[in-house]
């Protein structure tokens, strides 16, 4: 399936993220116990693990997806944040959950709370699979954490270089070559 010889390290096995997630699921469901969660995934990064969180809420939930710009092909952000989808619904008065693949800089998810924000939930909450602190650029709140990993241009599991690896079900490091060229 996945060409050996591409991967520097696998940072985080299936067998981890399949654990982890479930946690994330029965912390939320805890949390948000009697009420309804609308859960907002970021494309693309965000969808397979919300198709996967998703499954392990047990409170009543509804999903809607924003798509914003983000890399484009290169590895390194370039600060602007621009809605290419804005959400179906209307979010005034719900428990509405950010769901992120990864809070790198912190700029993506900055950007994304304070519109939210504007449109005035009940309540406003981020959960991520992944966690970069050491690159972080501006605080953000990460509610919900997966994993806190190193600085390292990580795919898989949703998280992609060049629109490829998302579906491999573990999270890698590349081998460098196929990132420089
Ligand atoms: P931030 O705005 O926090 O710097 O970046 C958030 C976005 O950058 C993520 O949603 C993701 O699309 C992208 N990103 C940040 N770090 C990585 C990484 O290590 N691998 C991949 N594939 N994307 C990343």
């Amino acid at each position: 399936m996945m060409e050996q010889e591409k991967i520097e390290e696998i940072l985080i096995p299936e067998n981890q993220i399949k654990k982890r997630v479930e946690q994330l699921g029965n912390q939320i469901s805890h949390d948000y116990k009697g009420k309804e969660i609308f859960c907002i995934g970021v494309l693309k990064g965000a969808a397979i693990f919300l198709a996967d969180l998703a499954r392990y809420i047990k409170v009543p939930l509804t999903i809607d997806f924003m798509a914003i710009s983000s890399y484009g092909v290169s590895s390194e952000s370039s600060g602007v944040v621009r809605i290419l989808k804005d959400l179906d619904e209307n979010i005034e008065d719900k428990a509405v959950l950010i769901v992120e693949d990864i809070v790198d800089t912190g700029l993506t998810l900055d950007y994304l709370l304070r519109m939210l924000q504007s449109r005035k939930p009940a309540s406003l909450r981020t959960c991520a699979l992944l966690n970069k602190i050491e690159r972080r650029k501006l605080e953000v709140p990460v509610d919900y954490c997966g994993f806190e990993i190193p600085d390292k241009f990580v795919v898989g599991y949703g998280l992609d270089f060049n629109g490829l690896y998302r579906n491999i079900p573990y999270i890698f490091v590349l081998k460098s070559t196929y990132i420089n060229g």
